[in-house]
């Protein structure tokens, strides 16, 4: 028996002198992860769309953040440019140190009617989902194995299990993120890299009500065992436990946050 099997010895969630990467930071769920991470004592590489909307709310979270004390940086990106990313990648370790955690989160959500699904829509969708997550995590992990440790979480969605005609090349995207992770698991994991994705369900955050207005059309919670509506803090608690060492013999699930919207 170690000293970390005695009973005395719980989980630590903690993450004092980690370094965290958030793609996609800008606000929702993974501006919800970022301020987690930063509680938990981590300095956050925040990395959002180079587009000025999203830089400008990123550097208010940044604001926020700095505040109360956290060591933060801003990383303009656009994920479906791999040379981009792996600069991402390489300015969050020279400014914040060796990176620890990668969430790549980054994902275009635009819904689109079947009979409006063309060729370009799905190239465009699939380039920032599934392409973006590719190289997001191709650029940490390369960085993490040589290290020997790291933790990667990728974002899909429950539509994956649901299905849903209005967003058809989303849902395969994430399909494809979730079969990238299981895949990249059995790799990373001689290395000591854990892979795991959250599934997250109907959150309510600033793009869905952009995106659909009448957002009472997303309100699933009729069909969920907990019947009120997910918001982006509800997805804080698992980014924080697959970073921290708690979940350090994890890796390779995929974890639904969703209020029980599917149960199983
Ligand atoms: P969001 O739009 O706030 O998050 C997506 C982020 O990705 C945005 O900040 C956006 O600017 C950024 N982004 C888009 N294209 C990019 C690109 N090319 N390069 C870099 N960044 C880019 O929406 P959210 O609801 O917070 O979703 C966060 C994640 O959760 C996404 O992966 C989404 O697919 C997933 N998800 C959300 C829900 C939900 O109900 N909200 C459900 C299932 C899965």
């Amino acid at each position: 028996m170690t000293s970390s099997d005695t009973p005395q010895a719980g989980p630590n969630f903690r993450l004092d002198g980690q370094v965290c990467l958030v793609t996609g930071s800008s606000r929702g769920i993974g501006a919800a992860a970022a301020r987690a991470l930063a509680a938990q004592g981590a300095s956050v590489a925040l990395a959002c769309l180079d587009d000025p909307r999203m830089i400008a709310h990123t550097e208010q979270l940044a604001a926020d953040l700095r505040a109360v004390g956290s060591r933060v940086v801003v990383l303009p990106c656009d994920v479906t440019d791999a040379g981009m990313v792996r600069k991402m990648v390489q300015r969050s370790e020279d400014e914040l140190g060796p990176l620890n955690t990668l969430i790549a989160n980054a994902a275009t959500i635009a819904p689109c009617e079947w009979r409006d699904l063309d060729e370009a829509e799905w190239d465009r969708v699939m380039s920032v989902n599934a392409r973006g997550t590719f190289s997001s995590v191709r650029a940490a992990l390369d960085l993490m194995a040589t290290r020997g440790r790291g933790s990667i979480i990728t974002v899909s969605s429950v539509t994956v299990r649901r299905g849903y005609g209005g967003s058809v090349a989303y849902i395969a995207s994430k399909g494809a993120v979730v079969a990238l992770t299981r895949a990249l698991a059995r790799v990373a994991g001689a290395s000591g890299v854990r892979v795991n994705s959250v599934m997250p369900g109907a959150i309510l955050t600033e793009t869905v009500v952009e995106e659909s207005p009448d957002s009472v059309m997303y309100d699933l919670s009729d069909e969920q065992c907990l019947r009120r509506q997910g918001r982006a803090r509800d997805l804080a608690g698992v980014f924080v436990y697959l970073a921290s060492s708690a979940s350090d013999f994890v890796t390779g699930q995929v974890i639904a946050v969703d209020g029980g919207l599917i149960h199983y």
